[in-house]
């Protein structure tokens, strides 16, 4: 390297640490480092012209990736053709494909009244529980990432439902449900299957199932917690093998999601976290917004990025949206993450939103 190209690059090199440093929003330059993302079931039916319109359209709003609930084609080509990351978002430990219910009943998550999410699912019929302490199932959720990950035209895998049953629902659903939660009530705790008595026994030196206190029993949640962890871990080892990014949408706060899912997400090895920040499932207002992101940054220590998960339909009005989008990015967050209908003036948000 000669003396004028040493200099170059001394002086972007010392740019580029001068702009990672701590954040602080209002430059322009800082805004083009500003990343969105959107989650979306893909429809099959759009045709390639509106997918290219809309995905331009996208694009021009600051919308850096998108999580595609779905494996539509299309929609992941004409993403990347306009320059957006597409990655698939999957069901993690949530499964409930006929085949696995029928071929693997005993790998399904046990309460501590002893039913099994196979036939008797918690609150609704679509949370089929596997057991995360399970080697088995580690490998079959393996086998599903590499058939993700494997083809071309997917950038990263997006892991949602990755935690046990909620113990506790967020409390704006308890009259919905009609179950009032201020307890570890025994039809929501999970997991006291086989494979979990005899490993936490192991362990330990007794079976879970004669703990007093449940609910108080930390190292029965650090081992359920460890659960989790182990299997994120391993995908995120195969993730780094394709080069692909993983990232995971999980609960608001890294103590909410300890407490009520029993996910430890800031020890896990993400390329980034999508924390859902749904201020209004748990009765909170848009300033929230900004206390969750703070806390999930206190706890990643610079990890990895976070990016606010934002549920566009409890956003009133667009001043209300700019407001709490102003809030995630003031408070760290890498940009946000929408859930929801994004219309035109959602997009018009995301480009005029002041930070
Ligand atoms: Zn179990």
């Amino acid at each position: 390297m000669n003396k004028r190209e040493f200099i170059k690059t001394s002086i972007l090199a010392g740019m580029a640490s001068t702009l990672s440093g701590p954040k602080s929003f209002g430059s322009n330059l800082e805004k083009e480092k500003v990343k969105h993302w959107v989650w979306i079931n893909p429809d099959e039916n759009e045709s390639e012209e509106e997918l290219a319109r809309k995905y331009k359209s996208y694009k021009a709003a600051g919308i850096h990736g998108i999580f595609f609930e779905e494996d539509v084609k299309k929609h992941f080509v004409i993403a990347r053709e306009n320059g957006i990351e597409a990655h698939r978002w999957i069901w993690t430990l949530n499964r409930g494909e006929k085949e696995l219910l029928n071929t693997h009943p005993e790998w399904y998550a046990v309460n501590r009244e002893g039913n099994s999410c196979a036939d008797k699912p918690p609150y609704v019929n679509y949370y089929r529980w596997l057991c995360p302490s399970r080697p088995e199932v580690h490998q079959y959720m393996e086998d599903q990432v590499r058939q993700v990950l494997d083809k071309e035209y997917v950038d990263g895998i997006h892991l949602d439902y990755v935690r046990y049953c909620d113990v506790i629902l967020p409390v704006n659903l308890w009259d919905k449900y009609k179950i009032v939660q201020t307890s570890e009530l025994p039809e929501y705790d999970f997991c006291y299957c086989d494979n979990c008595r005899s490993g936490f026994k192991e362990l330990k030196g007794y079976d879970p199932l004669d703990i007093q206190y449940p609910g108080q029993s930390l190292s029965f949640r650090n081992f359920r917690y460890d659960n989790v962890t182990r299997l994120v871990n391993r995908l995120a080892k195969v993730a780094a093998s394709y080069h692909k990014s993983i990232s995971a949408a999980v609960f608001p706060t890294p103590e909410v999601a300890r407490r009520i899912v029993r996910q430890d997400w800031t020890n896990w090895n993400l390329n980034a976290v999508c924390p859902m920040i749904y201020h209004g499932f748990y009765r909170e207002d848009i300033a929230w917004i900004g206390d969750a992101v703070k806390e999930g940054m206190r706890w990643l220590c610079g990890k990895f990025p976070l990016y606010a998960g934002l549920f566009l339909p409890d956003f009133k009005s667009n001043e209300e949206l700019e407001k709490g989008i102003e809030y995630a990015l003031n408070n760290g967050a890498s940009g946000v993450s929408l859930f929801g209908k994004v219309n035109d003036d959602v997009l018009d948000v995301l480009k005029t939103a002041t930070y």
